[in-house]
């Protein structure tokens, strides 16, 4: 590059020696000033810039903030995708950034997945706080089309006022990039390129509508009637593939989509319920599932309760069902939560029950309505005495208690039979009916099942 420029000096006249020489300059300044993926600005310039910026501000007492956006994953981008790849991403997202840039402000790339951002006419307040929003709406709700190629970004974001934050660009940098906070979102864990697709998946499955509720009815061990049934999620992908929630609720958990997935089994749940309702049918209170991470959310208190609260949900024909985990992590904040549920005439059921820790002791240090002997425990009962025995007295227990009792899993005649005898008041699984669309489940709802596959055995 030196022999240019110097050639152009001693080149005299010769007009296109200069022309190149200038041009030469030119890319040398640009090299220096301009991020050459993004031709956003690179952090040499933006670094002058907020030197000119506080000159500006401390003569005319106005003051302005520095604002840091990271972007998060974006090695994992880069590693799983490619090196071009990233960059494509890199400059979607400063072409988006770049919609909310102003005349007087000024937008670099400072670090691979770092943009600062320099707005001098809107500091910390209502202004600010509305163009960051809307700009981070931007950039991370939608996703950035690449190659064909579905992405979506999450992003952290830091502001630095001056002068309150610092008096220098140094201290101004270091402070937006210290104070990073993640909006709305929760630590990602995601590991490799299938995970990583299935969630971008997951977020096309929430907008475009392929997570729908299915049913599996519970039934009267007595009777044979359907007396309730379980919501349980299925994604139905257009390809016809189903994903199994076993799947994906772990994912939608680690990367901060259970709230919306729940408020979308929620919304599902309540119209199927109210369809059936309105249709005149036998309608049966719905058990839905909720993630022990929305306890401790704002989920809870944002969307459940107004939910509750809107009114026309008649709270007998609703039933949460939790996880003995959920008990586990946060006792006293999962209690109150409950509480609130209960207060509003909700019931609670205990999933999964004996699979975890002390779980006889959370039947009274908590408000259970019903409980549900995990499969694990129903799987072996037919041949194993021990078996029968745990089972016949955590069924014993939970109706001291005044707690209901559903067995989970019931696949043959021979599991039913015992759980009939030992009193068990519902029973779930293949034998009678496998998680049901919602219509299916609408047909079924007058079904007697036939308890009478085998004579039910003395009481042990
Ligand atoms: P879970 O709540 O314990 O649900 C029971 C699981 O056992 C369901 O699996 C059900 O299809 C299956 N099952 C029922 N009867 C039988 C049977 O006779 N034999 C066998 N082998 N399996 C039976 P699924 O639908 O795959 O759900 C797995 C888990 O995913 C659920 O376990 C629940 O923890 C979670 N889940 C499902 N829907 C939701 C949801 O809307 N929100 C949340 N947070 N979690 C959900
Ligand atoms: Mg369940
Ligand atoms: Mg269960």
């Amino acid at each position: 590059m030196k022999p240019l420029i110097s050639g152009a000096t001693q080149s005299g006249l010769d007009p296109s020696a200069v022309d190149r020489a200038v041009h030469a300059e030119e890319r040398l300044l640009q090299a220096a000033y301009l991020d050459p993926v993004t031709n956003l600005y690179s952090r040499r310039l933006i670094s002058a810039i907020i030197e000119e910026q506080i000159v500006r501000a401390r003569r005319d007492a106005r003051p302005f903030a520095v604002v840091d956006i990271d972007l998060e994953r974006f090695r994992l981008i880069n590693t799983t995708f490619g090196a071009n790849f990233g960059d494509s991403v890199l400059r979607e997202v400063a072409a988006r950034l770049s919609r909310h840039i102003g005349d007087a402000d000024s937008i670099a790339r400072v670090a691979a997945d770092e943009f600062l951002l320099v707005l001098p006419g809107r500091v910390r307040g209502i202004a600010l706080d509305r163009v960051l929003s809307v700009l981070l709406q931007d950039l991370t709700k939608h996703p950035l089309t690449i190659d064909g190629q579905e992405i979506f970004v999450s992003a952290r974001v830091g502001v630095a006022v001056f002068p309150e934050d610092g008096g220098t660009v140094a201290d101004l940098i270091a402070r937006a990039s210290r104070d990073l906070v993640r909006p709305g979102g929760r630590e990602r864990v995601v590991e490799d390129r299938e995970l990583f697709q299935l969630e971008t998946g997951l977020h096309r499955a929430l907008t475009d509508g392929e997570l729908h509720p299915f049913y599996q009815p519970q039934v009267d061990l007595h009777s044979g009637r359907v007396m309730a049934a379980e919501s349980l999620l299925r994604w139905l992908r257009p390809d016809q593939t189903m994903i199994s929630p076993a799947v994906f609720i772990p994912l939608a958990e680690t990367t901060g989509l259970i709230g919306p997935v729940s408020t979308r089994v929620m919304e599902r749940v309540l119209l199927d319920l109210d369809r059936w309702i309105q249709q005149g049918l036998r309608a049966v209170p719905l058990a839905i599932n909720l993630s022990a991470r929305l306890f401790s959310d704002t989920w809870f208190d944002q969307t459940l309760l107004p939910l509750l609260d809107a009114g026309g949900i008649p709270p007998s024909h609703i039933k949460f069902e939790l996880t003995e985990t959920a008990l586990l992590e946060d006792a006293d904040r999962t209690r109150q939560a409950m509480k609130k549920v209960r207060d509003r005439g909700f019931s609670f059921a205990l999933d999964d029950f004996g699979t975890g820790y002390s779980s006889l002791s959370h039947l009274h240090r908590f408000p259970i309505d019903e409980i549900k002997i995990d499969k694990s425990f129903i799987t072996g009962i037919a041949d194993n005495p021990r078996e029968q025995k745990i089972v016949a007295s955590m069924i014993n227990l939970a109706h001291a208690l005044d707690i209901t009792v559903v067995a989970e899993g019931i696949e043959t005649s021979e599991q039913l039979s015992l759980l009939r005898g030992f009193g068990c008041d519902l029973g779930q699984g293949f034998l009678f009916d496998p998680a049901l669309s919602a219509g299916e489940f609408a047909i079924r709802l007058d079904a007697v099942h036939n308890l009478s596959f085998s004579p039910p055995p003395d009481q042990p």
